[in-house]
């Protein structure tokens, strides 16, 4: 335990003279959370997924705990030709999925991106579902399925208060997204009224899901034993599998349902303030949704280079870096991108990839400033890496203790470009879960496309349940 407290930063230590080490440590001392600190933030979280599972108690919770009507895993059986939308990641996506069940295998027949327009981001709902409608019709025309109305996953990755597998309240919008009328209305039934006002093709059966319980379906078409899904990557959340007597708003004892945490809520209610800094509160205050999902944005790609930004600002400012001068680009927020964390932390180039980019900020730097960069930005991407792995050490110690195992075995399906592009922090991320649960044996499966083949596999499992109730 002591040895990771001091693994932040020892790596960049190296062309900071001690004098200047000393103020800087001074701006990231807040950053650098300790064991003891983490284990703290992990029963906080504990309780709170209490608060978002109980029947009056959920009403209130930061963490919202949300039923999937995602009750089975695949079970090797499925099969058929899906269609799958993804809105909410990085791009917005329409897929043509086929799942064979001889071949256990998940096929990616065609896709294509569609760009979404600033703009369309904070219209209106009806602007942003002609557009999806628009999307996908083109799509089926130029794969020549418009007469085929195909089964729809529909991957939404916002936070949703689900009725049924295809029925699906929007609670808010998060991430970059803030179109007016759709908040408290059924997304499916948005989507259905937009193709029909076109009328040049349908869709069939459709099925809403979270990205991470895609991610989580398409784990665990290739590994059975995968039941937690986890996202890091412009946003961040996870679900896995709860005993359905644990469940307490939804009827039925029997078996586990996929319960969608929204983890990016966890301090909402001031639970964390005792650890956010300024430069988080500052973050939080100019974002579009002041107030709320406060746990994802000390974490995830939307909000890490704004944070390392207005470190890197005060610094100056403080005539720390750049010998007191904020360029233009370093002053504008959103300018430093969480792109450039990950170029800045590569262990052989990272040192060149700085120089490279504080020069293309416009910041006149020495060599003692490009190694300063660097530590702030481990520091700032490790305490993601660290905060990650404090909110899956609590899922996985709690399907632990409800499977009242001493040791438990499991498999998390892990997708987001943070995860993904980041060069240390899926190793810090494991490392620091290991430590704070010790009895948990977990493999990381990075996810192939789960808000696409995952949404089909979802729609899959959802069609064989439905025949096999009607046989
Ligand atoms: C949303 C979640 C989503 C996560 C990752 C969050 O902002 O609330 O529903 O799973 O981002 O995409
Ligand atoms: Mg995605």
């Amino acid at each position: 335990k002591a040895k990771m407290s001091g693994d932040t930063a020892t790596l960049h230590l190296d062309g900071i003279p001690p004098e200047v080490l000393s103020k800087v440590e001074k701006y990231l001392q807040l950053f650098q959370l300790s064991p003891e600190m983490l284990q703290e933030v992990s029963a906080r979280l504990r309780k709170d997924l209490l608060r978002g599972l109980g029947k009056h108690s959920h009403h209130k919770a930061p963490v919202k705990m949300l039923p999937t009507f995602v009750r089975a895993t695949p079970d090797g059986t499925e099969k058929g030709d899906f269609l799958a939308l993804d809105l909410g990641g990085t791009n917005f996506r329409v897929l043509h999925v086929r799942v064979e069940e001889e071949a256990q295998k998940v096929l990616k027949m065609d896709s294509q991106i569609c760009a979404i327009p600033q703009e369309m981001m904070l219209g209106t709902g009806e602007q942003l579902f002609d557009h999806i409608a628009t999307c996908l019709g083109d799509f089926l025309e130029s794969q020549n399925l418009k007469g085929k109305t195909l089964p729809l996953g529909f991957t939404f990755s916002f936070p949703c208060e689900q009725l049924e597998i295809d029925k699906s309240i929007l609670i808010r919008w998060t991430k970059g997204f803030n179109c007016s009328g759709v908040e408290g209305k059924d997304v499916v039934q948005l989507l259905k009224e937009a193709i029909h006002r076109r009328g040049d093709y349908d869709i069939g059966s459709v099925a809403m899901v979270n990205d991470t319980v895609g991610t989580m379906m398409s784990c665990g078409y290739r590994d059975q034993s995968c039941e937690i899904g986890m996202i890091i990557g412009t946003g961040t959340n996870a679900c896995y599998m709860e005993e359905m007597k644990n469940v307490k708003r939804i009827e039925g004892e029997d078996g586990r349902m996929c319960i969608n945490t929204e983890w990016g809520g966890f301090g909402d209610d001031g639970s964390l303030d005792d650890i956010l800094t300024e430069f988080d509160v500052e973050v939080d205050k100019t974002s579009i949704n002041p107030g709320v999902h406060i746990f994802e944005k000390m974490i995830s790609g939307m909000y890490l280079g704004e944070i390392v930004r207005l470190v890197l600002v005060k610094m100056t400012k403080d005539k720390l870096l750049f010998k007191g001068q904020i360029s233009e680009t370093l002053g504008t927020p959103g300018q430093f991108e969480t792109k450039f964390i990950s170029e800045i932390e590569e262990p052989d180039s990272g040192l060149e990839n700085a120089k490279k980019i504080l020069t293309e900020l416009g910041l006149d730097w020495d060599p003692v400033d490009a190694c300063v960069v660097r530590l702030v930005c481990d520091t700032i991407s490790s305490r993601s890496a660290r905060l990650c792995a404090a909110a899956l050490a609590t899922l996985v110690n709690r399907i632990r203790n409800n499977r009242k195992l001493d040791h438990l075995k499991t498999t998390v399906g892990v997708d987001g470009t943070v995860y993904r592009k980041h060069p240390t922090f899926s190793s810090k991320l494991q490392k620091a879960v290991r430590l704070l649960a010790p009895q948990c044996d977990i493999t990381f499966l990075v996810s192939e496309d789960g808000s696409g083949k995952g949404a089909a596999m979802v729609t899959a499992v959802a069609q064989r349940l439905a025949h096999q109730s009607r046989l």
